[in-house]
């Protein structure tokens, strides 16, 4: 079986406070990977940024005093036509989730594919990991489903996990 991870497509960070042209840019992108795997049956899970309203104190708020992501709000929200019903959610508090870690503990699979926002922070974060858990799983990163809080950002981020022997396509 193969996965598709959807790091942190909300609305914050596609065209709210977080938003980047570059963002926006890719959610057709995002839309057609997840159809493909839709129609090949298989699984699709979804990460979603969890902030609360404390956001600014937390020691993420204090480096990056944006709200964003607060539960509940449109913000928090995965766009209508990213989202699917029934799909397995991961809400993190944090860049990398170690809940996403443990339950791919509980699965078969034999590759992984990564997309989403932001390449440099939460995608990155969450394939290293994976890469540290799965060293002999096939992690795949599709870069134009991908974007970062700047162009270059993204770039470095995706030399780095093709320096870690990710497969950047
Ligand atoms: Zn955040």
């Amino acid at each position: 079986m193969k996965i598709l991870v959807v790091v942190d497509m909300q609305n914050d960070f596609i065209n709210g406070s977080l938003g980047t042209k570059e963002a926006e840019r890719i959610v057709p992108n995002v839309i057609k990977k997840i159809k493909e795997f839709e129609e090949n049956k298989d699984l699709i899970i979804y990460t979603k940024d969890t902030h609360y309203k404390d956001y600014l104190t937390t020691p993420e708020g204090l480096k990056l005093p944006v709200e964003h992501c607060i539960k509940d709000t449109s913000g928090w929200e995965i766009p209508i036509d990213v989202i699917r019903d029934n799909k397995i959610v991961f809400e993190k508090e944090t860049f990398g989730s170690v809940e996403l870690m443990d339950y791919l503990k509980t699965i078969e699979f034999e590759e992984i594919h990564f997309v989403g926002l932001c390449t440099d922070i939460c995608v990155v974060s969450n394939v290293l990991l994976t890469k540290a858990n799965f060293p002999n799983k096939k992690i795949i990163v599709d870069s134009s489903c991908c974007a970062g809080v700047s162009v270059a950002s993204h770039q470095e981020a995706l030399n780095t996990m093709k320096m870690c022997q990710i497969d950047i396509i």
